[in-house]
């Protein structure tokens, strides 16, 4: 039995679940994992070391031989080394839906995550938390939103990184990764039937995070 819940965040892309499960965190003083950000460290390892994206072996091997952490603020480091914003681009995304569909990698991953999610405390946000990585989190929450205001959303995070974009293309790529993620044979993006589904079109990240934050505290009172 843990002390402390886990809070599961699950959605598609560009929904906001990063800055929502930041401020959950944050209120909770729990710890923040970005499960995505160890697909995407993935993803630029194999990249950079020339190991194909279709070899899910050798891409589960590159997984044994990498340390992967992430710091108190929830920035993630592959030995020691923070790739930053070399994670955050296009190419990156595209990379890291590409290693994310192998089950040699899914495996690989899975324990990993369930050690950084071990003692609770902490809200890991991704798109199978809820359905494989935590199935017995207290808190699981689903966060869905309009493609058009996803792409909108992280096609304005880009810009403001100063890389050029045009909406249609993060649409696209949005759309064909979501679709990826859905369609996958192994843990393929879908909401838990015990979550909470949370539309935030029309909400800010404080809304939805409060209503987070409330489902939470409900449980310890
Ligand atoms: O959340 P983010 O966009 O950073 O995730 C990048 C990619 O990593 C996703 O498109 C998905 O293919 C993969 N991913 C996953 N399972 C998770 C988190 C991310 O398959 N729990």
């Amino acid at each position: 039995m843990r002390k402390r819940p886990v809070i599961a965040i699950d959605g598609p892309s560009g929904v906001g679940k990063s800055t929502v499960a930041r401020l959950v965190a944050y209120a909770l003083n729990a710890r923040y994992i970005d499960t995505g950000a160890i697909y995407r460290s993935l993803g630029w390892l194999a990249e950079r070391e020339g190991v194909s994206f279709d070899d899910g072996s050798g891409l589960a091997a590159l997984c044994a031989l990498h340390e992967f952490a992430f710091d108190a603020g929830g920035h993630i480091s592959v030995d020691g080394e923070m790739p930053g914003l070399a994670i955050r681009t296009p190419a990156a995304s595209l990379w890291a839906s590409k290693v994310s569909r192998h089950k040699e990698v899914r495996a690989a991953l899975l324990e990993l995550q369930r050690q950084l999610g071990a003692d609770g405390g902490v809200v890991l946000e991704g798109r199978d938390i809820g359905t494989v990585v935590f199935p017995d989190a207290e808190v699981k929450i689903f966060l869905t939103a309009d493609p058009k205001v996803r792409a909108k959303r992280r096609w304005k995070e880009l810009l403001e990184r100063g890389e050029k974009a045009a909406l249609e293309d993060v649409e696209q790529d949005q759309l064909a990764r979501d679709e990826a993620d859905r369609n996958r044979p192994i843990s393929p993006l879908r909401m838990a039937t015990d979550a909470f589904e949370l539309r935030c079109d029309h909400l800010t990240a404080e809304q939805v995070s409060s209503l987070i934050i409330e489902r939470a505290q409900k449980l310890s009172s």
